[in-house]
């Protein structure tokens, strides 16, 4: 199970050296050999561009005079292009004056080390930025994860939500949207106080979680609302993983006197391909279908197609 700061992997740092001298390559994989990163050398600042979208490395080393595109240009590109922006770029130019250095840090270098260049500094600079970007990244994924419950909060919901109905659109992908909503939950912490209420919504959070596959993506929605996000999934698909959540819950013992018993409804909107829905509209169908499930009676799960089907309902057995 994924949770909390468990989100962040961190995997061996990729640095792209963008470079015409192919000594300048050779120097670096030979001396640099030791440290925990994996280096990707190109000699030509086009190539160089088209590996930094592709790679998309932790960070960028990179000359400014080359033939054809010169660096400041390469770091013009980088930095428009959304995909490539937030990488590091340290610039390794053998142009000494005041005025090159003052573009190549407004063009956003994150440092400039002139050539030639002594080894031992450029292994410290270099982890240094790699630290700095491995924080940046920590502090706005933590940004992104709910305190009380370790899944992705709203703000992560809802640009992943975009990015996934668009990549759906794109390559005319299966794509599924289940929202949960805890039934009766007023009551819960009415009758057993507020903390014991905080602790059925981390339960149901861990639930969730391990029911859903590594590829879906969980969301505290609301207060007592959750969301998941399933890339490459039937509605079909959607409604079973949702039904299965269901009925684990409506199974669980939650320890205290009397025993409590917990229900959650869901709702489901599902594409199986082709779809020329809104994410807005999408996520308003969603929520059709889980008021659908608590007007007919809770703990329950509702599905409609996107794509034009009618509606289905599952109900619990
Ligand atoms: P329904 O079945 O119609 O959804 O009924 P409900 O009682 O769940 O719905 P309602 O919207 O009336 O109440 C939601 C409750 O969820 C009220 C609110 O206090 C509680 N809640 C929301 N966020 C939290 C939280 O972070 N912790 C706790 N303990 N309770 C929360
Ligand atoms: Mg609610
Ligand atoms: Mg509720």
């Amino acid at each position: 199970m994924t949770l909390g700061v468990e989100h962040f992997h961190e995997s061996t740092p990729i640095v792209l050296v963008i470079d015409d001298c192919a000594d300048v390559h050779r120097l670096l994989t030979a001396r640099l050999c030791n440290e925990v990163m994996e280096l990707v050398c190109e000699t030509s600042a086009e190539v160089g561009l088209e590996r930094a979208h592709q790679l998309e490395p932790t960070l960028i080393l990179l000359d400014l005079d080359m033939p054809g595109i010169d660096g400041f240009e390469v770091l013009r590109r980088l930095k428009e292009e959304q995909s490539t922006s937030e990488i590091p770029v340290i610039v390794l130019s053998g142009l000494q004056s005041p005025n090159d250095k003052v573009t190549a840090f407004d063009l956003g270098a994150v440092d400039y080390i002139t050539k030639p260049f002594d080894l031992m500094e450029l292994r410290v600079r270099l982890r240094s930025a790699l630290k700095m970007r491995r924080l940046i990244q920590m502090l706005a994924q933590r940004a992104q994860i709910d305190g009380l419950t370790g899944l992705w909060n709203r703000a992560h919901f809802d640009d992943r939500w975009t990015e996934e109905t668009k990549r759906a659109a794109r390559s005319s992908s299966p794509l599924s949207l289940a929202i949960f909503d805890l039934d009766n939950f007023k009551q819960v912490n009415d009758t057993y106080g507020h903390p014991a209420g905080d602790a059925v919504l981390q339960g149901v959070a861990r639930l969730i979680q391990k029911i859903a596959r590594q590829a879906d993506i969980a969301c505290r929605y609301g207060g007592e609302e959750f969301a998941v996000i399933m890339p490459d999934t039937t509605p079909e698909q959607a409604l079973n993983l949702c039904e299965r959540i269901r009925a684990a819950l409506d199974e669980t013992d939650w320890p205290g006197k009397p025993n409590r018993h917990i229900t959650i409804s869901a709702g489901v909107a599902g594409s199986e391909g082709p779809t020329t829905i809104g994410r807005d509209e999408w996520i308003v169908q969603a929520d059709q279908n889980l008021y659908r499930s608590k007007s007919e009676g809770r703990n329950r799960a509702s599905m409609t197609k996107v794509n034009g089907a009618g509606p289905r309902l599952a109900e619990a057995s």
